[in-house]
């Protein structure tokens, strides 16, 4: 889940990192009285992907009519195919220097990285590849969190890359960075985060160091321990999973259980073990599995019904392959759902089913009755799809 960076930042206040004083606008009226408190603002789409300002969804407006302005054409804009549900207008910074700040999970390493670099603003990949060597990175024990040392340290490796004039005494900047790298740290922690981003981190020409942006994705997976987040995204609930795979988050709203590859042959079994070997079968074969979905143990032809109807979500399926073994799940009633699903979605791609176990003899009776070929030895089966989907582009 990603938030949007008015949620990100309502997260940073309460972690005690300063950001620009705020409000979140839905129409145009909203955000001329808004900047009627606020003074000369900054108007931002509030979307949940980078590159906002690039794409004009960022803009300065002056006074309130400009506010308007900005809004109206804002939040009429598409930005990289997501609509803009809402402006953010934030008192304008009087930006010094611009740096990135960000703590990420680091999957090899397995704990969050910190990463600092004196060339904000931009997108950090771009940085990255360019010039790897201007970000300056940590990893910290996950038990005691970064340290004051190390923080110093990377912040002195990353100053060490830095071009021109800095505006902040270099004391100065120690001083602010440590607790602010606690903080950041710490979000990331509480909120099951595979990454909370600033960027950019100002430093004003005051001398205060504020958070001049806000990204934060909270770990799918521990999204059951943030429903109060998931909630609160409420309405921009779609706009913030729009990010994640379309055909995963349908899955998810049917509760099935359902990996997207993006391969051409849609893989239906019950049984994680079963499904993943039927997905080597497939490969064997020379085939490429679109899907991964369980439909677990005992499943009913509504079940089952639910299943194809998702295989078929994806464009790209030409064909699918049904593997049951039948222990508590039973033949016959899987063969019905089969049916039924296929005359009712009118499947004309192929369609191989093998099915062995509980009430084999009447499941397969069933689906040759209606015209489904049914096969008992799965490699066989999986040559069987693969060729088919093999015939049928050609
Ligand atoms: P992103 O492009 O989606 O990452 O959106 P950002 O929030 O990072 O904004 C892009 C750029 O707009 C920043 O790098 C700044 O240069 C500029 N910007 C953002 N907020 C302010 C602000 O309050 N004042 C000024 N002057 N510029 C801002
Ligand atoms: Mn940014």
């Amino acid at each position: 889940m990603k938030l949007l960076e008015h949620q990100a930042k309502a997260q940073f206040r309460s972690e005690g990192i300063e950001c620009p004083m705020g409000r979140v606008a839905r129409t145009p009226g909203e955000a001329e009285s808004a900047a009627r408190e606020l003074g000369e603002v900054v108007v931002k789409a509030q979307v949940p992907i980078g590159g906002r300002g690039k794409a004009g969804g960022v803009k300065v407006a002056r006074s309130p009519e400009e506010a308007r302005a900005a809004a109206s054409q804002i939040l009429q804009m598409e930005i990289r195919g997501y609509r803009v549900p809402a402006v953010l207008l934030e008192e304008l910074l009087d930006i010094g220097q611009e740096l990135y700040l960000g703590v990420t999970l680091d999957r090899d390493r397995r704990r969050l990285a910190v990463l600092l670099s004196f060339a904000g603003g931009m997108e950090i990949e771009d940085v990255a590849e360019r010039t790897p060597e201007k970000i300056a990175k940590l990893w910290p024990d996950p038990f005691s969190g970064p340290l004051p040392f190390e923080i110093r340290q990377l912040t002195l490796n990353a100053l060490a890359s830095a071009q021109g004039e800095q505006v902040l005494e270099r004391s100065r900047l120690l001083g602010l960075m440590v607790p602010l790298v606690r903080r950041l740290y710490q979000l990331c922690q509480r909120l099951d985060a595979t990454l909370c981003e600033i960027n950019p981190l100002v430093i004003t020409r005051s001398g205060q160091l504020i958070a001049g942006d806000g990204k934060v994705e909270v770990d799918q997976n521990a999204e059951y321990r943030h429903q109060d987040l998931v909630r609160e995204l409420g309405g921009d609930a779609e706009a913030a999973s729009s990010g994640d795979d379309q055909l995963e988050v349908e899955a998810r709203r049917r509760g099935l259980t359902y990996v997207h590859l993006g391969g051409d042959i849609g893989v239906i079994g019950n049984g994680a073990g079963l499904v993943m070997s039927t997905l080597d079968l497939v490969k064997q074969q020379g085939g490429s599995p679109a899907n991964f979905l369980d439909i677990g143990g005992g499943a009913k032809a509504e079940v089952v019904r639910q299943a194809l109807e998702m295989v078929l979500l994806d464009p790209e399926v030409k064909g699918i392959f049904v593997n049951i073994f039948g222990g508590i799940t039973r033949g016959d009633e899987v063969a019905k759902g089969l049916i039924q699903a296929r005359d009712e979605l009118q499947i004309k791609l192929p369609l191989v089913v093998r099915m062995t176990g509980t009430r084999e003899e009447e499941g397969r009776r069933l689906l040759e009755e209606a015209g489904i070929t049914p096969a008992v030895s799965a490699p066989e089966a999986a040559r069987r799809v693969v060729e088919m989907v093999a015939g049928a582009g050609r």
